[in-house]
């Protein structure tokens, strides 16, 4: 395998060395809503890699974490008079069937934050004892000055961080018993009403942060090869699993390569709920396949914003047509691939080798579907390339359903 991965820890991109299994985590939703395109379009990054990195012949151990309680959830629960845990099982069920719906491979293990609570408060416990973090009135916060290299994945310089961390927990930032405002929250009292566990530091519930570095250690150990998520996570939430990772375990690096996927966009604006521009996965699934649908986002590279339109989504379904006929094109003899062929395959093999360049890779499948039916009668030539078009459809999750069936809308 010559995988070659871009590593937001580097910031270029890094040869992925070959390790049998590869770990891999990707933060995951938190659910109190219906997955919109935009955690569509992160974890079928990562459901790409998983195939390219299996298709090499290394098994994928994947972990993809449930924050099951954070301050969006409860918020959602009081609004809607529901349980957080009612909601969490509603939206996680949910979350399942779509994710399931576009054909994603599945995680090992989907592990909800609230099902390893002492495994944190047990982090938690030895951050306090090395001087790594501190306790005031029931809070426990993380030292971030302990840590020289605070900052090293994301290399905002500290006055960005700190409008970052205003904008993502006013609550917290401007907190006055904080000895630095970038120290941030491994366990929260919980106000009147909330959920809470019973800790050391007395009833509460975890950080978001700590969930993560957690629920990597039991899941997949102290060091990983991949940890995978949104772009918005970079800071705080990655750069903060680093720290506390880093300190409980006295290993260095946390993850080997971290991949970020970036955001869909309406109109230029990131999707949001604020702004009531989200597309949910569900919805565009009633009218549109799933490979329509994986054609539309993998053809934006991951790195680059993806605006999202709609009539290119309906162009996609047409050209998911045009694959699916090719597939099926019946031949009959079985004849080697002849050179021009072998090119082909090589080429497509470059294209997800380069940091999963997926728009190359449709390229390349699109023009062998249009040769296949260009050249049908041509049997020695068509039995080969339908053989590579078929593999090359599966190692981009491709479901080639026949155009008209339930499932090929
Ligand atoms: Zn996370």
């Amino acid at each position: 395998m010559a995988l070659r991965l871009f590593n937001t820890l580097t910031r270029s991109k890094d040869l992925f060395e070959p390790v049998n299994p590869v770990t891999l985590y990707v933060c995951g939703v938190t659910p109190y809503d219906t997955t919109h395109l935009g955690h569509a379009r992160t974890y079928l990054q990562f459901d790409i890699l998983g195939r390219h990195v299996a298709h090499h012949g290394a098994r994928v151990d994947y972990v993809q974490n449930i924050t099951d309680v954070d301050e969006s959830i409860l918020k959602r629960a009081r609004e809607t008079g529901v349980s957080y845990r009612e909601l969490g099982d509603r939206f996680i069920g949910i979350y399942l069937e779509d994710v399931a719906a576009l054909g994603l491979l599945p995680a090992r293990a989907y592990p909800r934050a609230t099902g390893s609570i002492e495994q944190m408060q047990e982090i938690i416990r030895r951050l306090l004892g090395d001087g790594f973090a501190y306790e005031i009135e029931g809070d426990v916060f993380f030292r971030v000055n302990r840590r020289s290299d605070f900052g090293r994945l994301s290399r905002l310089p500290r006055d960005e961080m700190l409008q970052v961390e205003a904008t993502q927990d006013g609550s917290t930032v401007d907190d006055p018993r904080k000895e630095d405002p970038l120290d941030f929250v491994l366990w929260k009292r919980s106000a009147p009403a909330e959920p809470s566990w019973a800790s050391p530091w007395g009833p509460g519930r975890p950080g978001w942060h700590i969930e993560c570095s957690a629920l990597a250690l039991q899941y997949l150990g102290p060091q990983i090869d991949i940890h995978g998520g949104g772009s918005d996570l970079v800071y705080p939430h990655h750069e903060c699993e680093i720290a506390q990772s880093e300190a409980v375990t006295g290993r260095h690096p946390f993850a080997r390569f971290w991949v970020h996927v970036e955001m869909v966009r309406m109109d230029g604006e990131k999707m949001s709920k604020s702004d009531g521009n989200m597309v949910f996965v569900r919805d565009l699934l009633q009218r549109y396949s799933a490979d329509a649908l994986r054609l539309c986002l993998l053809r934006t590279h991951y790195r680059t914003p993806l605006d999202f339109d709609e009539p290119f989504l309906a162009r996609q379904e047409e050209i998911a047509s045009m694959i699916a006929r090719a597939a099926s094109t019946k031949v009959r003899s079985a004849a080697t691939p002849d050179a021009e062929l072998a090119d082909v395959i090589a080429a497509f093999d470059e294209a997800l080798d380069d940091d999963l360049d997926t728009p190359r890779a449709i390229q390349i499948l699109e023009e062998l579907s249009a040769s296949i039916t260009s050249s049908a009668k041509d049997e020695r030539l068509a039995y080969g390339a339908r053989r590579a078009l078929r593999s090359f459809s599966s190692r981009l999750g491709l479901q080639l359903a026949p155009p008209g069936s339930p499932s090929g809308r």
